[in-house]
């Protein structure tokens, strides 16, 4: 009808929607050269273990610094990866930095668990265990010391995807939901995927403290992971009042600026030196 002919041509004439499409297809053009060219790096977010309030680990997340744009938003580029089958070259990239990180971390500090995301569509690759362990043993990093965070698990459908995830947990890596309470039929998919933790996304973690129904699925999540025998994992704490509430509500790691901001390797290890100094004081 005229109404939605009208709609549809606002929509494909709307300035700003051809510019995201145009913006995101150069963008996807460039990736693998921006990653060859080192425009793409790593930067790490401490985790810190609730129950000791020592640091525990980092994740791993992809940034690009653009030349001309500056830096651009791993929402956007990893969006645009996704969906058009282009996100193992910056995966693997991901992987391989962090991974050469961890090893020299749990050198030269101490334990030290290294996480990094992994997009559930690549689990249609059935040599992608073999492509981790690849990298694990060129860098010597102990399995153990690896947690893979798997995001858009909705779209983990087949029997295939589930033995490449047995594989990777074949290897000794530790797999972990991200974003848990997001997306579709999480409780199916909570018995199916063998996780052996649980990262509760931040947006029930950020509104707990004023929204009742987010408290109570934070509060109910974190039961069940536990009797499911699963770590829990909270995202997204901004405020020390969040941070005490899931203390008491006996989650197991915790991540958010107020923990710590996504930063440079060399900027972690300053903390972690900071903080073993403060501890033998
Ligand atoms: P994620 O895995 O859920 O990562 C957490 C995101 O929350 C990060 O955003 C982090 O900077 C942000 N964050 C952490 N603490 C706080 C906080 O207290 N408050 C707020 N407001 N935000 C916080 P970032 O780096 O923009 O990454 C966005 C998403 O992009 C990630 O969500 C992840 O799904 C994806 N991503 C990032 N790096 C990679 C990668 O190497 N591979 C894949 N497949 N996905 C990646
Ligand atoms: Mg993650
Ligand atoms: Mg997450
Ligand atoms: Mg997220």
């Amino acid at each position: 009808d005229e109404a939605t002919a009208e709609g549809l041509r606002w929509k494909y004439h709307d300035p700003e929607r051809l510019k995201d499409a145009e913006w995101r297809l150069s963008l996807l053009s460039q990736l693998d050269q921006a990653i060859d060219d080192g425009q793409v790096w790593v930067a790490y977010q401490p985790q810190l273990d609730l129950r000791t309030n020592t640091i525990r680990g980092a994740e791993a997340l992809a940034r690009w610094t653009h030349p001309e744009k500056g830096p651009i938003s791993p929402t956007e580029f990893i969006a645009a990866a996704e969906q058009n089958d282009r996100i193992e070259k910056l995966t693997l990239f991901v992987l391989d930095t962090a991974v050469a990180a961890a090893a020299r971390l749990n050198q030269e500090h101490s334990t030290f668990d290294m996480a990094v995301n992994l997009s559930a569509r690549m689990l249609t690759d059935k040599t992608l265990p073999s492509k981790v362990k690849a990298i694990l043993d060129r860098h010597k990093l102990d399995p153990k010391r690896l947690t893979l965070e798997l995001t858009e698990t909705a779209t983990l459908a087949s029997a295939g995807d589930l033995a490449s995830l047995f594989g990777l947990r074949d290897l000794g890596v530790r797999i972990s939901i991200d974003d848990y309470g997001t997306g579709l039929s999480t409780l199916e998919y909570l018995k199916k995927i063998p996780a052996d933790e649980i990262k509760i996304d931040q947006t029930f973690v950020k509104s707990m403290r004023d929204h009742r129904s987010d408290l109570v699925m934070v509060q109910s999540t974190i039961v069940l992971a536990h009797s499911l025998g699963r770590t829990v994992v909270a995202e997204g704490i901004e405020t020390r009042e969040i941070l005490d509430m899931l203390i008491a509500m006996k989650c197991e790691v915790g991540q958010g600026f107020i923990i710590g901001r996504p930063s440079s390797l060399n900027d972690l290890i300053k903390r972690l030196l900071a903080e073993r100094k403060r501890r033998a004081a």
